[in-house]
């Protein structure tokens, strides 16, 4: 019904808003045209999605600087070992060929919210009626001087972007020998994947139990408590990974030295590990800072949560791990995949005179490997909140799983497969 309504107003709408938003009053087939940057959880899905439903009316422009889509959710698994990349890996040809998505292999270096123009690192330049950004998260280094030092991010990985670092990080650990040290550090929450860090800690340890017996992981959390599953994560380590795997709260990470692989905290004693794995605190991408989109503590990016448009530009939304979320939402692919869709349709509304839905409802469900097979899962509905202009958890939805099962392994399984289809296919 809504898609139907959608499309007919797309048709009636055509010469009207198009024709009127893109200038052009001439003979011939004027476009409105959407600029997307970032093909991860976020863009790509907003770029197919808007496709879709303008009935390919719209044109749309993706513009990403790696070749393929390379997936952080299941990452993990690689670093335990019992995944490869071309397992997280899929091709943009979807979008491409099914969906007529312009793909434009390139970085957006500059953006001009005046003129609506975006220039790539190319040099070329590409006007927008509306502009989508997904540019995902950037590391604040700078909070930690060492990692500033020439060499040092060779030396201490983060691999929270999935892609060369995740196998330099697997080759780190399997060059470690038995007996050796594992140390990942967290942030302060707000980052990417509440509870990514915990299950990296665990794929880990599920390897070491393998292969390096002797081992250990330490987990260094600036947090007080961990921040995401908790109960079932620390039961996994207590029983799994039974002397294994150690866990200690509000270590607030000051600096690294990545040459003798020592870890410096603000309150608690130096420590030296054999690989490190450190999470700098994060922001959004570089692109929406520069841009001056990041208006909350200079980090993330204030978004109208009925349109996702900035509330620092207008035309130009922000989706995904870069916004300033709403209360309980967790910066995921599954949710970011929900804001491309609901921007998406936003979008089209608005370039073809139809309605905005004033009442988005969306869900996000987070699935965690404790080992190679059995996972445990958290899961939340977000509904729009008229009165407070945010979305808000719906109350008695949701949950988290009783106990880590094989048969929620299949689920998870299951849930990526879905989510890269849903996306890019
Ligand atoms: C180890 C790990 C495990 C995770 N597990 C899960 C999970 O199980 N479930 C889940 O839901 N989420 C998970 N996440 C979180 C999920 O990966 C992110 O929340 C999600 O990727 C956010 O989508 P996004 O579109 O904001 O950013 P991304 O998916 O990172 O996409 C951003 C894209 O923008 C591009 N880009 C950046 N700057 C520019 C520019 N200037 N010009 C052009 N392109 C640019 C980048 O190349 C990138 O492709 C995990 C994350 C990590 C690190």
């Amino acid at each position: 019904m809504q898609r139907r309504h959608f499309i007919r107003t797309v048709s009636v709408g055509t010469s009207a808003g198009i024709l009127g938003l893109s200038g052009c009053a001439s003979v011939g087939t004027p476009r409105a045209k959407v600029v997307v940057v970032g093909g991860g959880y976020g863009g790509a899905t907003a770029a197919k999605y808007i496709r879709m439903w303008s009935d390919q009316r719209i044109e749309v422009t993706l513009v990403e600087p790696n070749a393929a889509f390379v997936s952080c959710p299941i990452s993990n698994l690689v670093i335990g070992g019992s995944k490869s990349m071309s397992d997280i890996t899929t091709p943009y040809d979807g979008l491409i060929k099914r969906h007529g998505v312009k793909l434009v292999q390139d970085r957006v270096s500059a953006i001009d919210p005046d003129k609506r123009t975006v220039k790539l690192a190319g040099g070329a330049e590409l006007p927008y009626d509306r502009l989508i950004l997904s540019p995902g998260v950037d590391f604040m280094m700078d909070a930690l001087p060492g990692l500033m030092q020439p060499g040092a991010q060779e030396l201490v990985l983060h691999a929270w972007k999935a892609g060369p670092q995740t196998l330099a990080l697997r080759k780190q650990l399997e060059a470690m020998p038995d007996g050796g040290v594992f140390a990942i550090t967290i942030p302060q929450a707000p980052y990417r994947c509440p509870p990514g860090p915990y299950e990296r800690a665990c794929q880990v340890a599920h390897y070491f139990s393998k292969a390096k017996p002797r081992s250990k992981v330490l987990i260094l959390d600036e947090n007080e408590d961990v921040t995401s599953k908790g109960a079932l994560f620390k039961k996994a380590w207590a029983d799994r990974y039974k002397g294994m795997v150690e866990y200690r709260p509000r270590h607030k990470l000051v600096d690294v030295d990545a040459k003798s692989r020592v870890l410096k905290f603000e309150f608690n004693d130096d420590l030296k590990a054999d690989v490190l794995n450190v999470l700098p605190p994060m922001r959004a991408g570089d692109i929406a800072v520069r841009t001056g989109l990041a208006t909350a503590n200079r980090r993330w990016c204030e978004v109208d949560f009925l349109t996702f448009e900035s509330k620092a530009a207008k035309h130009i939304h922000v989706l995904g791990d870069a916004i300033q979320v709403a209360p309980l939402m967790p910066k995921s692919g599954h949710m970011a995949n929900q804001h491309g869709k609901t921007c998406a349709a936003a979008v089209v509304a608005l370039l073809t005179e139809g309605t905005v839905n004033t009442l988005p409802i969306y869900n996000n469900t987070c699935y965690s490997f404790v080992s190679d097979a059995e996972v445990v899962h958290v899961a939340s509905v977000h509904r729009y909140d008229a009165a407070q202009k945010t979305m808000l958890t719906v109350p008695g939805s949701g949950g988290v799983s009783a106990a880590a099962s094989e048969l929620e392994g299949h689920y998870a399984w299951a849930w990526a497969q879905n989510i890269w289809a849903d996306t890019l296919a």
